[in-house]
């Protein structure tokens, strides 16, 4: 059989159906099913988007047998409507409609009144005793015809219909003669004479076929080619046609046109919501060609017609089980619909819809929860603009951390820090931000930094934080030295007020009024659904009761990752930590010394062993002074952190906490800038130089390769010794207070076996004394993280020792790639581009590479340990992909910033809702 080209669609029945938007589009098909519904649909054809397929593989070329369907179908049409193409007494005009499988609002093109030439006029007018409706139909289809088929641009015509507007001092098109009409159809002709250079057809067969060509060309006009980028949209062919008999709105006061919404698209009430107006055509509804009236009006206007628009779309909502998108004309009281869709709505209104579509029976649950996007959920989490507030724009940058941030300017942490203690608000003003900015980062409503990309410091950490951070707004030029940026001739200076959107990446004057989230009982509703359908934990990753308390309340079920070095740079801590790091390598230098001393004592000669005695005596003595230094800032530190635990613990009552052991490299902690050194070395009564060796002695080439993670517990055992210390105290003390405890602690960076028997041998030497001492028992768990390739290839030797595993897939991302994730700014955006990479593997995780390594990470730890609890920690645990992917793999949970809580909750019963039998156990 040859393929079908070309579906009609009439007289209550169709060839097409919804289910066939693939071959007929989202109109053509939904054009098809409203007709077999009995809804008033002018009838029509749809060519289908194989034919554009081919149109685009064959040199545009139509496929064969293409123009016989097309002619065919006219004809149907023509019997139907009793009128033909062309006729000079009894003209059809026919609309020419793009549309494709995905909703693409506006973005390929539509010709309207077709078919109309100087004969087919004076029938039109004959027909319908309406000269002026016809000549203002004319008008609109030249420049329509103009714009869509021949490019040339909609304002050399609305100049025209201007200067007739201003000629005869009328606001509005309905208010032109006839007259003046006929004569703006002649100049029309003449501007699309000048710029096509040929005629305007008159033949309406070529008027059609040249249409036909346009629709198909239009899909792959610039607008909508970037369109599909923006928005994802993927594995479609193309667009379909659809020729459809036009009704018109444009008759008079008893005609109108209007679109319309089954609920309100943006707060989601079930309330009919639309505009509409009376003597109008197509589009002019929404390119605000006169200011439409509500929907509401139509019923004092048109009662008639007002009550059959309400039964259709009640009829359409029903049948589709959604919210409908509708667009409607009426033609002297008669009602037709053209179009319907599932609508667009805003977060908050998703929601709302979804529930209460449930509790009318509507859809089920599963479909509730499908119908949201996990990631849409970020708006509702976050405080927003007042969209009545003006805006005054004086920079954009990259959209790194959504929210709306409003505060003073400052320059520095620790100015954040000083304005925050006295309730400032403040946006942190960077042109980067390093660890050391942490305090004041967290004290700050919102973070813009001039370098850096999403992948940044302050953009990672932000997301973190749930904050606001506007990242590489590379107009801003920031000169710390004064205290002030300078954007586009402007000087900001400290304590000016500024406002950052973080959804949009705007930097904004003044204080813009913001409106603060309330999460809604439907959106809790949804959440309890959601929960009983996932099979994934979702855990988060916190460093603070405050951030455990808010990821408690978006719905965490224990901590998966809590990173005990963001404690550090608590206020009055660091110092401590400082000094520790300044004595910790010469302890380390003068161990090693030592132990050197003592092994060649015991092989050396009696002549010999004298003086070693005596060198042995000197490192054993010099070894006094940092050890002292070192001990007594790790002692410090021990009560501090013990009460970091210990609020966390109470906080994460009943759930599980895994604690990961310190693992940046030391000299993250120390100072890099030369005032700030020097600020130091006076407040720890120590020389600059001293500090200044220490910082060089510290340096590496590749310090994300270097000297941290677990390496640092081997080196430095009394570190991770304070730290199990700590830990273990806290889960005693809560204990005893009644407090339900789960600690876990976690190991980072580990590559080797070794490397984790030691430590796991330090950890539990400790805790057994401490909780003698102690006089309790806690259980606790001793994991690692997995982060390394190396480690995931040797899962199986690793977990003999590990009692569960968390994937840190951003060191395992960026290990696997290569890539230094605080470089990737500079290259990743081109390779995105040139489609070498799909997407930031930092953003979503790399299934195909990453993925491998996770998935023989999981293989191996499990052959060894069945039961191995195994979760993912890295930023990537709140992508609603990898949520997928990792719920595929049979994790048992991930772990996310407290904001990305519910988001990966969402996302959890979407991945059990579509893979209902995990990968992992076939
Ligand atoms: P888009 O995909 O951009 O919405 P449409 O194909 O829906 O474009 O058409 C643009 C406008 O023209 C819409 O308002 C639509 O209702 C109107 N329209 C399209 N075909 C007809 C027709 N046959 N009769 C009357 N109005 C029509
Ligand atoms: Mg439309
Ligand atoms: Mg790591």
């Amino acid at each position: 059989m040859a393929p079908k080209y070309v579906y009609f669609f009439g007289e209550g029945k169709a060839d097409g159906k919804a289910d066939m938007k693939h071959l007929l589009g989202g109109k053509g098909a939904n054009l098809a099913e409203m007709t077999n519904i009995g809804i008033p649909v002018p009838p029509g054809f749809t060519i289908t988007t194989e034919v554009c397929d081919a149109y685009y593989k064959n040199k545009q070329q139509y496929p064969k047998g293409l123009d016989k369907e097309i002619a065919q179908n006219l004809s149907m049409l023509e019997k139907l409507m009793g009128a033909k193409l062309g006729d000079s007494n009894n003209p059809l005009l026919v609309s020419v409609r793009s549309g494709a499988a995905a909703s693409m609002p506006g973005m390929m093109d539509t010709v309207l009144n077709l078919g109309l030439n100087p004969e087919t006029v004076m029938g039109l007018i004959k027909k319908t005793g309406n000269e002026r409706f016809t000549w203002d139909a004319y008008r609109r289809f030249i420049s329509m015809f103009g714009d869509v088929v021949m490019g040339i641009e909609r304002h050399y015509f609305e100049e025209i219909l201007d200067k007739y507007k201003k000629k005869s001092r009328v606001k509005n098109d309905t208010d032109l003669t006839t007259e003046q009409l006929k004569n703006i159809v002649e100049e029309y002709k003449e501007i699309y004479k000048k710029n096509a250079r040929e005629p305007f057809p008159n033949n309406p067969a070529e008027q059609l076929h040249r249409a036909i060509q346009a629709v198909f060309a239009s899909w792959n006009n610039p607008r909508a080619i970037k369109y599909r980028q923006l928005y994802e949209i993927k594995g479609l062919i193309g667009t379909a046609v659809n020729v459809q008999a036009m009704v018109f709105g444009n008759m008079g006061d008893h005609s109108a046109t209007g679109v319309c919404f089954t609920r309100n698209p943006s707060t989601g009430e079930n309330k009919f919501y639309g505009e509409f107006l009376i003597n109008a055509q197509g589009e002019d509804v929404v390119a605000g060609i006169r200011t439409p009236e509500p929907i509401a009006n139509l019923e004092k206007e048109m009662p008639a017609v007002y009550k059959q628009l309400f039964k259709y779309k009640n009829i359409l909502e029903k049948h589709f089980k959604d919210v409908q998108d509708i667009e409607f004309t009426i033609q002297e009281n008669r009602l037709f619909m053209l179009q319907t869709r599932n609508g667009k709505r805003t977060a908050p209104a998703a929601i709302k819809i979804a529930v209460d579509m449930v509790k009318e029976k509507l859809i089920d649950k599963k479909t509730a929860i499908s119908r949201i996007d996990p990631n849409q959920l970020d708006q509702l989490l976050h405080p927003t603009f007042d969209p009545k507030a003006k805006r005054e724009v004086i920079a954009e940058g990259l959209p790194a951390s959504p929210g709306a941030a409003t505060g003073r300017v400052v320059f520095s942490a620790e100015q954040a820090e000083r304005l925050a203690e006295k309730n400032e608000q403040v946006i942190l003003v960077r042109k980067e931000t390093s660890p050391e900015d942490i305090g004041g980062m967290h004290v700050s409503q919102g973070i813009l930094t001039t370098s850096g990309g999403m992948t940044s410091h302050a953009a990672v950490v932000a997301r973190g934080m749930g904050k606001c951070c506007i990242a590489g707004c590379s107009a801003i030029h920031v000169d710390y030295k004064k205290q002030l940026f300078k954007v586009d001739g402007k000087v900001i200076r400290e304590g000016t007020f500024i406002s950052l959107d973080g959804s949009s990446g705007e930097v904004m004057m003044g204080n813009v009024a913001t409106l603060v989230p309330k999460l809604s009982d439907d959106f809790a509703t949804l959440m309890t659904w959601a929960d009983e359908i996932r099979k994934l934990k979702v855990r988060t990753n916190a460093d603070t009761k405050i951030d455990a308390r808010k990821a408690r309340e978006f719905g965490a079920e224990g901590i998966g990752l809590c990173r005990t070095e963001h404690m550090f740079f608590g206020e009055n801590r660091i110092d401590f930590v400082r000094q520790m790091i300044l004595s910790a390598p010469d302890v380390k230098n003068l161990k090693t010394k030592i132990a050197y001393i003592q092994k060649e004592i015991s092989n050396a000669q009696n002549n010999k062993i004298n003086v070693l005695k005596k060198d042995l005596a000197r490192a054993q003595n010099e070894i006094k002074y940092p050890m002292t230094a070192y001990m007594s800032a790790l002692k410090k530190l021990l009560p501090m952190q013990r009460r970091d635990f210990e609020q966390i613990f109470k906080e994460m009552d009943g759930l599980p906490v895994t604690i990961r052991l310190l693992d940046p490299p030391l000299h993250e902690f120390l100072p890099q800038e030369e005032n700030n050194q020097r600020e130091i070395a006076k407040r720890m009564k120590i020389s600059f130089q001293e500090i200044q060796e220490k910082v060089s002695a510290l340096h590496e080439l590749n310090p994300m390769l270097g000297h941290r993670g677990c390496r640092l517990g081997i080196t430095y055992p009394e570190i991770y010794e304070m730290q199990v210390q700590a830990i273990i105290e806290a889960a005693c003390n809560m204990k005893k207070k009644g407090i339900i405890i789960y600690p876990e602690i976690m190991l980072p960076l580990i590559s080797t076996e070794k490397e984790l028997i030691i430590l796991k041998e330090l950890i539990q030497k400790n805790a057994k004394e401490i909780m003698e001492k102690k006089g309790v028992k806690v259980n606790y768990l001793i994991g690692t993280m997995i982060e390394l390739p190396r480690a995931a290839l040797i899962a199986d030797n690793i977990a003999r020792h590990a009692e569960f595993f968390s994937f840190g897939t951003n060191d395992l991302t960026q290990m696997t790639f290569g890539f230094s994730r605080d470089d990737v700014g500079s290259f990743v955006p081109e390779y995105i581009d040139n489609e070498i990479l799909e997407k930031d593997p930092f953003q979503v995780l790399d299934q195909e590479g990453v993925g491998k390594l996770i998935q023989i990470g999981i293989n191996g730890g499990r052959s060894t340990r069945k039961e191995l609890k195994i979760g993912i920690c890295g930023e990537h645990g709140g992508n609603p992909q990898t949520v997928s992917f990792c719920h595929g793999i049979g994790m048992d949970y991930v772990s996310c910033s407290p904001f990305r809580v519910p988001i990966a909750r969402l996302a959890a019963a979407h991945a059990a809702l579509e893979q209902p039998v995990s990968r992992a156990t076939i």
